[in-house]
């Protein structure tokens, strides 16, 4: 049997791909891709030849079992999404899964990833975080989501699309208050990648004073909330204390 090998791809700067994974996208026999005409750009900087065929949310199901059966006769298949790595809100999983079920050799191949990257360089904890993906798109559910985070004590990272962020930082005010600490990761590794950090309120005013600002990819980051002992009132550290105390 063959091998699958799961690719991770640039971001946005074309330079951001390992060398080994150049020469694994050279070397296999079939790449998986999102959107192949999107990848051709890629492959074709790198030189990479390899027959491409597509892998998206809407054939996943079906295409995963040919490829499986092509790897079971021998063949070595590489996944790579548009950006970043497969599987990370991004096609894969069921391939993956099936793949260890029937016993097949997975092989990840770690490189770009907008949240990894975001978060490393906004200055936010990094002790403890959740990745969430992409919020829901309807604005109940979008709040309820967000809901969950009012005593959230890990930095929370999402993906935005420039259509909504403006509206998600309405929700973000609306639901966790203007003064919850919020950063946005905007066109890493691009021409104008920017890191804003402030206030939810804050960097809603920055969204809106100018239409550029809205333009690109982001990655959106909301600061856990911090609890600092001093701030709590002397009964509920009295009853902190006696609780403590019961506690095995
Ligand atoms: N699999 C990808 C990864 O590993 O980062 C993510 C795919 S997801 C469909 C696309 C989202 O990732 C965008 O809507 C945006 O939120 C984020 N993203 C991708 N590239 C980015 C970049 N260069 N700068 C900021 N955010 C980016």
């Amino acid at each position: 049997t063959g091998t699958l090998y799961i690719v991770a791809t640039p971001i946005g700067n074309l330079d951001d791909i390992t060398h080994r994974a150049v020469k694994v996208l050279r070397e296999v026999d079939i790449i998986a891709a999102e959107d192949t005409r999107h990848s051709q750009k890629l492959l074709q900087h790198w030189e990479i030849a390899t027959r491409m065929t597509s892998l998206h949310d809407h054939n996943e199901g079906q295409r995963a079992k040919q490829l499986i059966e092509q790897i079971h006769s021998g063949l070595t298949v590489a996944l790579i999404s548009d950006a970043g790595t497969p599987l990370i809100s991004d096609p894969g999983y069921s391939l993956v899964n099936q793949c260890r079920e029937a016993g097949i050799q997975v092989i990840p191949l770690p490189g770009a990833c907008a949240a990894i990257a975001a978060l490393c360089a906004s200055g936010l904890p990094t002790d403890q975080f959740r990745f969430n993906g992409f919020l829901p798109v309807k604005q109940v559910a979008k709040q309820a989501a967000l809901e969950k985070l009012t005593a959230e004590k890990a930095t929370t990272v999402f993906y935005e699309s420039p259509r909504r962020v403006v509206s998600t930082l309405e929700a973000i005010v609306s639901v966790l208050g203007a003064e919850r600490k919020v950063s946005l990761a905007k066109e890493i590794t691009k021409t104008f990648e920017t890191f804003y950090h402030n206030t939810a309120g804050e960097v809603l005013a920055w969204l809106l004073a100018d239409d550029n600002h809205q333009r690109g990819e982001f990655v959106l980051m909301i600061e856990g909330v911090v609890v600092d002992m001093a701030d709590l009132p002397e009964e509920s550290l009295a009853l902190l204390k006696s609780l403590m105390s019961e506690l095995p």
